[in-house]
């Protein structure tokens, strides 16, 4: 059996940046940055502006009873000169106008017949938000990752109406058993709900790829054949779930041997042991076991990670911390483990709660966790009295 580092390396070798496309700004969200280095081609802000509603004064004409000779919104673009002994009424973020190199807030000023009166001194740019104080035109803006709310808010700043990004790779899905049927159908006699489908073109989409979610198929070599040929034109990546095991009808590996190539098969890890991968029609094949437990663990191991490098990000973006278990969970000794667990802090420290049966065709513990807990291969157990890494998963899992 491989351990999990070995093979996460070997996988990871397979996967190459995807082509960068170009979108608009408005459709950029969650996408990654082909280039995550931005040269700023403009000043933000374009102009000196005031950071109150109040007036716009010269400093040094305070303390004093000023004439007010006009008044500057936000986007006004013409603009009337301060001259001594003037203020103009202004704005948040309209232009500061000639003359001026101080806002007083209107709270700070009493304004009678035509003048304002300002008791105090004011020091000169009090309240001016200084042309390019947040960027300035030549600086290399880094933006790597997801383009999140902020991000996206930096590049309209700049002024882009589209940017360049990596293509978002397809992810060609597959479950395969005969006793799979879909969500809505009734069950028949052996039958069960094909829970992987749905469930992995989430995390596709989750991870930032694009899910191809293909007709299930029978434990059938011909038939999964067929279907893995087709998705190979069609994808960059396929990723089956079932017959990967050892069983009677577990025929994708079987394919994988016939018509491309089997790199490796079966993991140290639990839930996930006998995960294969390969290729056919030089597209890579990542076999995830059926349980949906397994599936989902193995896919975050393994194919959000190489969805990731697609991208060009490195890693599985996801934050770990250490945290102290609540109550002793036993594992299989030589496997890491990878326990479905729910994450708290309790006085500067992070524990850990089993979120419920450790099994791997237990699925609600999985939906309930918000945390993998990673207990390391050649351990019974993960115990109270340490902490061990764990993985977070997003929030709205
Ligand atoms: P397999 O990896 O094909 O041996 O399947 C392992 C277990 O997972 C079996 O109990 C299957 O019935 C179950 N299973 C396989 N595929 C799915 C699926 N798409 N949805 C739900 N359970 C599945
Ligand atoms: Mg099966």
């Amino acid at each position: 059996m491989l351990t999990l580092d070995d093979a996460s390396r070997r996988l990871l070798e397979r996967a190459h940046p995807s082509a960068a496309e170009t979108v608009a700004l408005t459709d950029a969200a969650g996408r990654v940055l082909a280039d995550p280095k931005v040269l700023a081609a403009v000043d933000v802000p374009a102009f000196a502006n005031s950071a109150m509603d109040g007036f716009a004064v010269r400093a040094a004409d305070l303390p004093g009873t000023l004439r007010v000779v006009g008044e500057v919104a936000a986007g006004a673009g013409d603009l009337p000169a301060v001259e001594p002994g003037t203020a103009v009424r202004i704005m948040t973020g309209a232009p500061m106008p000639p003359g001026a190199n101080a806002v007083v807030p209107i709270e700070d000023a009493s304004v009678a017949e035509g003048a304002v009166t300002v008791g105090a001194a004011v020091p000169p740019a009090q309240h001016v938000r200084a042309a390019a104080h947040d960027t300035r035109a030549g600086d290399e803006i880094c933006l790597p990752g997801e383009l999140a709310p902020a991000k996206l808010a930096v590049l309209a700043s700049l002024g882009l109406g589209s940017v360049e990004v990596r293509r978002r790779p397809v992810v060609a899905l597959l479950s395969t058993g005969d006793e799979l049927v879909a969500p809505g159908v009734s069950l028949g006699p052996g039958q069960i709900h094909d829970a992987n489908g749905i469930a992995l073109a989430a995390a596709v989409t989750e991870a930032g790829g694009r899910p191809l979610l293909l007709p299930r198929e029978r434990d059938d070599e011909q038939a999964i054949e067929r279907a893995l040929t087709d998705a190979a034109g069609r994808a960059d990546i396929i990723v089956t779930s079932g017959g990967v095991s050892v069983g009677e009808h577990d025929y994708v590996r079987a394919v994988l041997e016939r018509r491309g190539s089997l790199a490796f098969w079966r993991i140290a890890v639990q839930p996930g042991k006998p995960l294969a991968v390969g290729e056919l029609g030089g597209t890579t094949v990542i076999g995830l076991p059926g349980n949906p437990v397994s599936a989902l663990v193995t896919f975050e191991l393994f194919v959000r990670p190489f969805i990731r490098a697609m991208l060009g990000l490195v890693g599985d973006g996801r934050l770990r911390v250490r945290a102290r278990p609540e109550t002793r969970m036993g594992k299989d000794v030589d496997r890491r483990a990878f326990l479905r667990v729910s994450l708290w802090a309790q006085d500067g420290e992070v524990r850990a709660r089993s979120a419920g049966g450790q099994l791997s065709s237990q699925l609600r513990p999985m939906a309930d966790a918000n945390a993998l807990l990673i207990v390391p291969e050649g351990e019974p157990a993960a115990e109270t009295d340490r902490a061990y890494e764990a993985i977070v998963l997003e929030p709205w899992r």
